[in-house]
């Protein structure tokens, strides 16, 4: 018999029904039919007979040898049985327990190194100091609605990304990275939940979704409440690295956008596509308002997903078609032969606490254009940005504004000039525009 059995029980009926569950012939088949022995022992109700079996006899198969200590390998029924001797993949059960305690014992090591390096980095992260006063402007004004956001976890407590979702309509992670990257924000190793930090081989990993981040200390004494109240007193002068932020924040709004309406026709774009559109919108925000691009974004999708009807198009190469559905209506626009609309904020979209800190700040919104903002930030800042828009600008206008006033057309010019604007065109255009008209 290829079968050893250790019998656990003296009963002769019981010994009889186990042999028989377990006799085989010379070619490893069993003699008999599991249905057949049924009847041979009238078992407890609810109980199977394998059930019944193993409870009162151990069986251990001669083909299979425990690899570590040569003992036979114990199994629970007849399906787990081989025909022919084989070298055994599973240990025996004693082995196996002793494998898994020195497993344990070496998971538990490595989970106290663990907890020894987060607390180190715990320590270094709480040492750094902020000289508050040297923060960049456009990430005072970035601190102060993230403080909004979040209230009050970003001085007290800890916050996730998650927290952060009221900080902008899109690239919330971005905006806080680049808090994080400035060494404004820390993580909170002892702060975040068991499991957010794990060993992958000899590194420590984390989960990004649940990292805890709190407000880096500051130089001087006072806690952060104090340095977030300091820095809501700011006085504004960085002009062009506070537009960098107005078009960050813009770029977020109009790609949050495009994102449900491409979601609303099922078109996927690329990780590339969205990095492309982002480039697109981030240049044409310089000129246009975030609500103009609403309406650009609106009508390359509505355009796209009529696409995915024609022959030899499907939905991926449609959306494929979107960024350059863009760039050639904003050329269009560009050379005049093209007005634009401006959408209004659509309902599901709110500004989000960044939104409203540049609103408060700069008098911008959604139907500002970037021309505009970026005046607006150079009027607040008491500084033109370094914009070579406004450089390449001033010789044209000069030459507008002296031709006007020798004609007598001051007042038609001005006209003029608000109607182009409010049609969407940008300055330079509405200069060119009206400059050879009073040339010709
Ligand atoms: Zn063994």
């Amino acid at each position: 018999m290829a079968i050893r059995l250790q019998l656990l029980t003296a009963d002769l009926k019981e010994i009889e029904l186990i042999e028989r569950y377990w006799a085989m012939d010379d070619a490893g088949q069993f003699l008999e039919k599991v249905s057949a022995l049924g009847e041979c022992l009238a078992l407890p109700q609810g109980v199977t007979l394998i059930g019944f079996i193993r409870q009162r006899c151990r069986a251990f198969d001669e083909n299979q040898v425990c690899p570590e200590c040569g003992a036979l390998i114990e199994i629970r029924n007849r399906s787990e049985a081989k025909k022919v001797p084989l070298r055994s993949t599973g240990l025996c059960a004693r082995c196996k327990a002793d494998r898994d305690a020195i497993a344990l014992e070496a998971e538990r090591v490595k989970d106290a190194e663990l907890q020894r390096l987060l607390a180190e980095f715990g320590d270094r992260q709480a040492s750094k100091r902020v000289d508050y006063a040297t923060v960049p402007d456009a990430q005072v004004l970035l601190l102060l609605a993230l403080d909004t956001a979040v209230t009050p976890r970003l001085t007290s407590g800890g916050f996730t990304i998650g927290d952060c979702r009221g900080l902008a309509p899109w690239y919330v992670g971005d905006f806080v990275e680049q808090l994080r990257e400035a060494g404004l924000i820390l993580e909170d190793p002892l702060k975040a939940r068991p499991g957010t930090y794990y060993w992958k081989g000899d590194e420590i990993w984390s989960k990004g979704a649940q990292l805890v981040y709190l407000l880096a200390s500051g130089t001087t004494a006072g806690d952060g409440k104090e340095a977030i109240s300091t820095l809501s007193g700011r006085a504004l002068t960085d002009a062009q690295g506070l537009f960098g932020l107005w078009l960050d924040y813009s770029v977020a709004d109009v790609i949050c956008y495009l994102s449900d309406q491409c979601d609303r026709y099922s078109l996927e774009l690329t990780e590339q596509q969205w990095d492309e559109l982002k480039s697109i919108m981030r240049s044409a925000l310089e000129s246009y308002s975030v609500g103009q691009l609403w309406f650009v974004a609106w009508a390359a999708a509505k355009d796209a997903s009529s696409m995915t009807n024609l022959r030899y198009y499907n939905r991926e190469k449609a959306a494929a078609t979107i960024p350059g559905k863009i760039r050639r209506r904003l050329e269009k626009v560009r050379r005049g032969a093209l007005e634009l609309s401006s959408w209004s904020r659509p309902e599901h979209q709110p500004a989000g606490t960044l939104g409203m800190v540049l609103t408060e700040t700069f008098g911008t919104d959604e139907t500002t254009t970037g021309l505009t903002a970026n005046a607006c930030i150079a009027r607040l800042t008491g500084q033109e940005c370094a914009s070579r828009a406004a450089d390449v600008l001033c010789a044209p206008i000069r030459e507008l504004m002296s031709n006007a006033l020798a004609l007598d057309l001051g007042t038609a010019v001005m006209l003029r000039f608000a109607d182009l604007i409010r049609a969407g065109h940008d300055v330079s255009f509405a200069v060119e525009e009206i400059g050879s008209t009073l040339r010709a």
